[in-house]
Order: C-alpha cells, then structure tokens, then sequence
C-alpha cells in the first residue's frame, strides 16, 4: 500500500524545504510519546529493510525475526529511541541529522515526527524510505531519511541496554536527578572548554544538540564562550532552569520547527515557532531594547551558533570572528554547514 496526503494537506505546503532542524531531545522524546500509545500491544506483521546500509542486525538475527511480535514500549535515552519488543528483542533507532519517523494509519491520514522531510504531501514509502515497519491491521511506520545517516538496530535486550550505555550519556536533563549540582559539578569537569562545547557533550547532558544550547543560553543570559569552569553555583541555578523551560516547552509540541525562516511555519504548527535565539540572526533580541543589537551567528564551538552580543556578554578577551553572518544565511548555505553531529 502507497500513502499519499488528501488535497487539504497539499495545499498547506507552499515550497519545497531547502533546510531543517535536525532531531534533537525534544523531537525524539515528542515522537516517543506520540508514537508510544499506537505501538504499545500492537503486533508487527513485518519489518520491510529498504536500505541495508543503515540495518544492523545482531548475530542470527534478521528483519523476519520480528515478524508476529508485539511491540510492548518505547524508551528513549538521549535521541536514541527502543523499541522493546515481546521475546526480549529490541529495535533501536537513532535519527541523527535527518531522519523523520511518519506514521500512516490504514485510513490514509498520517503524522510525522522529527526532520520535516519528507514533505506532507509526499507518497510514502519514498526514496528517502529506510525502513517500514508494518503493523496488523494496516498501519505503517516509515522511517524516512534523506541524508542515510539513520540506523536501525536489532538487538536481544540486554545487548541493546549495553550499547546504549556504551555511549555514556551524562544526565536527562528532564529527569528529577539533574539538579543545578549536578549541572555544576559536570560543567566543572569540562571547566577548560565553552560552555556551548560542554552542552553538546552528551556524556555531560544527554540529548541537547545546537538548537536547543543555544536556546537555553539565551535564556539564561550566558555567551556560549564563557569557559564552563567560570560558571558560578548562581549562574548554573539560572542554566539548569532555562534548559528546563526550553526543553518543557519544545517537547509537547514535538520540538521547534524551524525550515526555511520563520515564513514558512505552516498555519497548523505556529506552537512550534517558539525559538527565541537559534535561526534568527539579524533579528532583534526578543530580550532587549529594541534599538540595540541584532542576535548574530558565528561559527563557535564548532558549530553555527547563534545569541545576542548585549544580553550573552562576552568573556574576557573574546573576538567575534570576522565571518559571522549579520542575517540568516541562504537556506542552501545551511544546508552546506550542517554536520553529522548527533
Ligand atoms: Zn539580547
């Protein structure tokens, strides 16, 4: 079966995406619970494998092996989802830069998570289609992913908790057990690197990548190059709760939606026009007078980083580099600048 969109949904998509916001905690916990009551108890008929390079099976196992099995949860640690299956397997999926998990029920309507492509209107399985898992009862879940980064893995359980944990995830931000002391102390043992650096580790939080330590910076009024071993107990107090208001507010909503500028946010998804900093160079800092400066972009920490000049004040010593954009660069432009950062 091909799932194609009605002509409602076509009409909402006005051009085709040039760039997009890569799945981080906020789009892959989103999908997880959106995902999570379809596939809880459902039975998969079977696993269809589209493109092998980005399938690892253990030993012994293969795509039939899931066949008749029942989903029984999904779990996330970081943007790694599980898909924990009845007879101790385990399907783990991660969607590093621009994978999109779309879920097509047998009537033909469907919802997508994560990177927003494939477009609405796209019929499905597409050439961006990795892996379909087939449901009884006809539903589908399409893992779709442009860039072939994605990877699917099928694991016993407790070979797919090992190789999680081979990762070494730092803290979930959301968890009761990330307190500001916490955050402190793991920013004190990164205390010679920026404080943007120290964020995108995963070993010292889990599940953070550009968009959202940018966002919660900005909120907490910290340049992303301040060394992380010059925040104060105070200022750590002030990040801890700004990663957790940004983090509060893009999980419910599946995360921001950031594709081709502001412009482009379709009527239906405004809740998720939220970001205040990160894709806004050359606007006005929300957060300051209206006369002052404008948020600017520059490449630090290794990555494209956006924040405000007047309310992140600067370290010490620091230059902005003479190549950073004063406007939101072409969205080709941003296409060339992503990585594979995860
Ligand atoms: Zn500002």
């Amino acid at each position: 079966m091909r799932f194609s969109k009605n002509a409602r949904d076509r009409r909402r998509v006005t051009s085709p995406v040039q760039s997009a916001t890569m799945p981080e905690l906020p789009e892959v916990e989103g999908a997880r619970r959106r995902l999570a009551p379809l596939l809880a108890g459902r039975c998969i008929e079977r696993l269809e494998v589209h493109d092998a390079k980005l399938w690892h099976p253990g030993e012994g196992l293969a795509a039939e092996t899931v066949a008749r099995q029942n989903v029984r949860e999904i779990e996330r640690r970081a943007k790694i989802l599980t898909f924990r299956l009845d007879g101790g397997l385990s399907l783990v999926l991660h969607l590093k830069i621009a994978g999109q998990l779309a879920y097509c029920f047998a009537s033909g309507e469907r919802f997508a998570c994560g990177h927003p492509h494939p477009l609405p209107d796209a019929e499905l399985p597409s050439s961006a289609t990795r892996f379909s898992l087939h449901l009884a009862g006809g539903d589908v879940l399409f893992v779709n992913d442009q860039r072939r980064f994605a990877w699917l893995r099928l694991l016993p359980d407790e070979q797919a908790d090992a190789f999680v944990a081979e990762h070494r995830f730092g803290p979930e931000p959301l968890d009761e057990s990330f307190t500001p002391d916490v955050l402190a102390a793991r920013l004190r043992a990164r205390k010679g690197r920026p404080i943007k650096a120290a964020l995108l580790d995963q070993t010292c939080i889990a599940g953070l990548g550009n968009i959202y330590t940018d966002e919660s910076l900005h909120a907490a009024r910290l340049h992303p190059m301040i060394r992380a071993g010059d925040i104060t107990p105070e200022q750590a107090e002030v990040l801890h709760r700004a990663i957790r208001d940004v983090l509060e507010r893009a999980v419910p909503v599946g995360g921001a939606y950031v594709v081709n500028g502001r412009s482009s946010v379709p009527e239906d998804q405004l809740e998720r026009d939220f970001l205040r900093a990160h894709g806004r160079a050359g606007q006005q800092c929300p957060d300051c007078d209206p006369a002052g400066p404008q948020i600017v972009r520059a490449f630090l920490a290794g990555r494209g980083t956006y924040f405000c000049p007047t309310c992140q004040p600067a370290p010490p010593g620091f230059v902005l580099p003479a190549t950073h954009d004063q406007r939101e660069p072409a969205p080709e432009a941003q296409v060339a600048r992503k990585d594979t950062h995860t």
